[in-house]
C-alpha cells in the first residue's frame, strides 16, 4: 500500500494553536519532534512516519539562510547608515558570526524556543544580526514600530509577554517610558558599544559588550520548521492590534517565493537598499531574500530624505530597492530640484499603498528605472502580488504596458487568491466585478496570535483556508489583481 502511516503523536510545537504554551514544555515538544527522530509532515500538515521517503528531512529553519550567506557569500557587504550619517561596513560572513554570539547571549540569560525579543530598531547591520541571532535558537523576533502611539506599544509588549527589548539608542527616551508598564520585559539592549549606551533606563546592556562576552559556539536551528520565527502586530485595522506569528518554514517558503523571477527575483549581482523598515511586515523578506541570494544589503537607517537616499544609491551602486510610494516621491523631487539623474538603480519594488502612474512614469522616463508595484500584508509575509510582466504585457508597447504595471499584479508560485461576492461566491477573473479578495497559502496567516485580544473567533480563515484581505479587487483573464476599494478601516503611522 502506498499511503504512509499516521503517526499518533500530536502535531508539533502547535503554536497557532497555543502560542503562549511555555518555554520548557515548547522546548521538549521541540525536541520530540525533531526531524531526525524520523517524522516527516504531510501535505495536510499531520505528522506521518516517512515509510517510503528517502530524502533529508531538511528543516526549513531561517538559520540556514545566513549560514548559507555567510559560506557561499561571505565576503559580500551590508552597507548601514549611522545616525551621525556615516556608513558602518560589514559582511554576511561577519554578520553570521555576531548573530552567533548575540544567540549565545540569549542562551546564557535563558532564551529558548518560542520566547519573545523584542526589537525597536531602524534598518541596519546589527538589526539584521539581532534577528538572526535570536531565530537562530528559535526564540520569536518581535518587530516594534516605533511610530506607533505609546499605548499601542505598551498593549504590544504585554500581549506578546516580550522578554528582551533590543533597541537603538535613540528610542532610549521611548523605551524608558515604557519599560515600568512592561513588566515581562527583563533585560533591555541597545545596538551600540559601551560609549554609546544611553544614560536611561539604568541597568540596559550596550550589544557590543554583550556579544563580545559570548563565542560563536552555538547550537543553531535543530528544532521544528514550525517553531514561531516572528511576530509582527498590524497596525492596518482599527481595534487591538492583532499579531501574526509567522514560522521557520513560512519564512523560508516566502523567500524562496521572492527569488522567482517573476517577483522580486534577487541575484547575487544585485545591490539592494532595503528601505522597507525591518519593524513593518517582515520587511517584505528582504533580509531573508537578500542573503539567500548573496546579494549586498545596503541599511538606510533613519535617514529617508532625498539626499541621503541618492547618496547611498549613488556611492554604493545600488541597482535595487524597495520602499513605499512615499519616499519615492521625497527622492524623485529632490532629484528634480537637483536636476540630478540616477546612474545605476534599474529597479524599484513599490508597493503597501497603490503607486501612482506618475511615480512609474518618472522612474521610467528620466531614470531609465522599472518599477514593479507589489501588494501584500503583514497576514501574508507579506507578499501577495507583484505586476511584473506576462508574455502578453510584455509585447506590448511601453503605454499600452502601464494599466499592467499600475495593477497591484500577479500572484507568484506560493499565493492563491480568488474574489467571491458577499455570500461567498467565487465571482469570475473578467476584470470588472469586483469582489472581496481572498486569499490562501503556506505563508498565509490561519489565525491571530493569542486570540485578536478583542473577543473575535481565532480562526480567520474559511473552511478551505482562504483568508479575507479586507481588500476588494478584480482580477482580470491574465490574473492581474486590481484593488478598487477597501472593506476594512486602514490606519497606516508612514513610511511603512
Ligand atoms: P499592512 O499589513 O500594514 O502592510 O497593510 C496591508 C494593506 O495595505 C493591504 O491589505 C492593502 O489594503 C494595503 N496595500 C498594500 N499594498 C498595496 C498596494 N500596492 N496597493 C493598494 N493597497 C495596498
Amino acid at each position: 500500500h502506498a499511503g504512509p502511516e499516521r503517526d499518533a503523536r500530536p502535531a508539533p510545537l502547535d503554536t497557532a494553536a497555543a502560542p503562549w504554551r511555555t518555554p520548557s514544555q515548547a522546548a521538549a515538544n521541540g525536541r520530540a519532534n525533531h526531524p531526525s527522530r524520523g517524522t516527516t509532515m504531510s501535505r495536510t500538515g499531520e505528522r506521518v512516519a516517512p515509510a517510503t521517503a528517502t530524502m533529508q528531512p531538511w528543516s526549513l529553519t531561517m538559520n540556514r539562510v545566513l549560514e548559507h550567506a555567510a559560506r557561499w557569500h561571505g565576503t559580500r557587504e551590508l552597507v548601514s547608515r549611522r545616525l551621525d550619517g556615516g556608513l558602518d561596513r560589514t559582511t554576511w560572513s561577519q554578520v553570521h558570526d555576531r548573530a552567533r554570539r548575540f544567540s549565545g547571549a540569549l542562551r546564557a540569560a535563558g532564551i529558548g524556543v518560542a520566547d519573545r525579543v523584542a526589537t525597536l530598531a531602524m534598518n541596519s547591520a546589527r538589526h539584521v544580526e539581532a534577528w538572526y541571532g535570536i531565530m537562530g535558537i528559535g526564540a520569536v523576533c518581535h518587530t516594534l514600530n516605533p511610530r506607533l502611539f505609546e499605548a499601542d506599544l505598551e498593549y504590544i509588549v504585554n500581549h506578546a509577554q516580550d522578554r528582551w527589548l533590543v533597541a537603538d539608542p535613540v528610542f532610549a527616551p521611548l523605551v524608558a517610558k515604557l519599560l515600568p508598564k512592561c513588566p515581562t520585559v527583563e533585560r533591555v539592549v541597545f545596538l551600540c558599544d559601551g560609549a554609546g549606551l544611553p544614560a536611561a533606563p539604568v541597568g540596559a546592556h550596550a550589544y557590543e559588550t554583550l556579544i563580545a562576552g559570548h563565542s560563536t559556539d552555538v547550537r543553531w536551528g535543530e528544532f521544528d520548521e514550525l517553531t514561531p520565527s516572528g511576530l509582527c502586530y498590524t497596525s492596518g485595522t482599527t481595534g487591538h492590534p492583532k499579531g501574526v506569528l509567522y514560522t521557520h518554514r513560512s519564512n523560508y517558503l516566502h523567500m524562496l517565493m521572492l527569488l522567482q523571477k517573476d517577483c522580486f527575483g534577487f541575484a547575487s549581482q544585485d545591490v539592494v537598499l532595503q528601505v522597507v523598515p525591518m519593524f513593518h511586515a517582515n520587511a517584505w523578506g528582504l533580509p531573508f531574500a537578500a542573503a539567500a541570494a548573496g546579494a549586498k544589503l545596503v541599511m538606510p537607517g533613519p535617514k529617508l530624505d532625498g539626499q541621503s537616499v541618492y547618496e547611498l544609491l549613488e556611492g554604493e551602486q545600488v541597482n535595487c530597492s524597495a520602499a513605499v510610494p512615499t519616499v519615492w516621491q521625497v527622492l524623485l523631487d529632490f532629484l528634480d530640484s537637483k536636476k540630478l539623474r540616477l546612474t545605476t538603480l534599474k529597479r524599484v519594488l513599490i508597493g503597501g499603498s497603490a503607486c501612482p502612474e506618475g511615480l512609474i512614469r518618472a522612474f521610467r522616463d528620466q531614470h531609465g528605472v522599472d518599477v514593479i508595484h507589489a501588494w501584500g500584508m503583514t497576514e501574508m509575509s507579506p507578499l501577495g502580488t507583484t505586476a511584473t510582466l506576462n508574455q502578453q504585457a510584455a509585447a506590448l508597447d511601453p503605454e499600452a504596458q502601464m494599466p499592467y504595471k499600475l495593477s497591484q499584479g500577479r500572484v507568484p508560485f506560493g499565493v492563491d487568491m480568488q474574489i467571491t461576492d458577499d455570500d461567498g461566491r467565487v465571482l469570475p477573473h473578467d476584470g470588472r466585478q469586483p469582489g472581496r479578495l481572498k486569499v490562501r497559502g503556506a505563508n498565509v496567516v490561519a489565525r491571530y496570535f493569542r486570540g485578536t485580544g478583542d473577543g473575535e473567533a481565532r480562526e480567520v480563515v474559511d473552511a478551505d483556508g482562504w483568508f479575507d484581505t479586507g481588500d476588494v479587487a478584480t482580477i482580470d483573464a491574465e490574473g492581474y489583481m486590481r484593488i478598487t476599494d477597501r472593506a476594512k478601516d486602514l490606519i497606516k503611522s508612514g513610511g511603512e
